[in-house]
């Protein structure tokens, strides 16, 4: 069975700053993690492998040449092999061209692939768009928030416990298909040094946009549809009105009354 998990790396989100002149994100000295949402999704198929003879874990990811660090976190954490898609030619990528990069990547080196796992969302970009984008451009089905998932017991199809607005719902799909990892069972696994050392020995390829089945115009700025005119913080607004001297009677119409006002209710 192939496994591939898409892994971003992110700035460390409690340092992340908008410079208010050009409404960019500083980048500049902000450490790197992988994203703790792909990290699950990594943990989710290293349960899968655990109970399941032969399965191999390749992990994606697309960005510059430091996302190798990731890459090397998640071989570290225990996938098989790692590619680095990387190309000055995918700069500007909206959620779209990152999806279509991704998914032409998958294609590439992993076209018998049984099962794609993506974090739920990305702790920067945050859209969660990537996973259903990549399901829609390969054709197959897609189970987003899965918090628990296995194989069925003739090996064919995926079940999985997702999260849903009122509870949870488990789902079966065929094979191939994607799910979304969000936190469930699973766990942020710290490597041992034994699996730091043998992470160095794991094949850690780069491929650029010339191994993509991809035209010029599908690529980066070129090929997305959308593009970030502005970034900013929202502004904090804090206001505080203490109620003092009522009864809880007079304190709950008062309350009501301020809620009414304000749109709330
Ligand atoms: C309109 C727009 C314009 C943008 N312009 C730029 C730009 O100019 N420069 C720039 O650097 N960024 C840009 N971005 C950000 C970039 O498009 C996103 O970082 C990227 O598409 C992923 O989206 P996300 O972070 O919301 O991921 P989500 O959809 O929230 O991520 C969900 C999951 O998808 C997978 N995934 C997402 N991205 C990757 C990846 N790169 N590699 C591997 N797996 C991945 C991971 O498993 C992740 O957990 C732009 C985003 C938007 C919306």
């Amino acid at each position: 069975m192939n496994i591939v998990v898409c892994v971003k790396q992110v700035p460390e989100i409690s340092e992340v700053k908008v410079n208010p002149e050009t409404g960019t994100l500083v980048r500049e000295g902000v450490a790197s993690i992988l994203n703790p949402f792909c990290e699950y999704a990594l943990d989710h198929a290293l349960r899968i492998k655990q109970a399941t003879p032969d399965v191999n874990i390749t992990a994606i990811s697309m960005g510059p040449p430091q996302a190798r660090a990731a890459l090397l976190r998640a071989l570290e954490l225990g996938a098989d092999r790692g590619v680095l898609v990387s190309d000055r030619r995918f700069a500007g990528a909206d959620t779209w061209a990152t999806a279509l990069t991704l998914a032409a990547a998958v294609r590439a080196v992993r076209e018998d692939f049984d099962l794609i796992l993506v974090g739920k969302q990305a702790i920067d970009g945050d859209t969660a768009q990537v996973g259903p984008e990549m399901a829609e451009i390969l054709g197959i089905p897609q189970i987003m928030y899965g918090v628990r998932m296995e194989l069925t017991p003739n090996g064919k199809r995926l079940r999985v416990k997702r999260e849903s607005e009122n509870g949870y719902q488990v789902l079966e799909a065929r094979l191939p298909v994607l799910v979304s990892a969000s936190k469930g069972e699973a766990i942020r696994r710290l490597p041992s040094f034994a699996d730091i050392l043998a992470a160095r020995q794991k094949p850690l390829e780069m491929i650029t946009a010339d191994a993509l089945n991809l035209s010029e115009e599908q690529l980066g700025l070129q090929g997305s549809y959308t593009q970030v005119v502005k970034i900013f913080p929202p502004q904090a607004k804090k206001a505080c009105r203490k109620l003092e001297g009522l009864s809880p009677d007079q304190a709950g119409r008062e309350i009501t009354s301020f809620l009414s006002q304000e749109n709330f209710i």
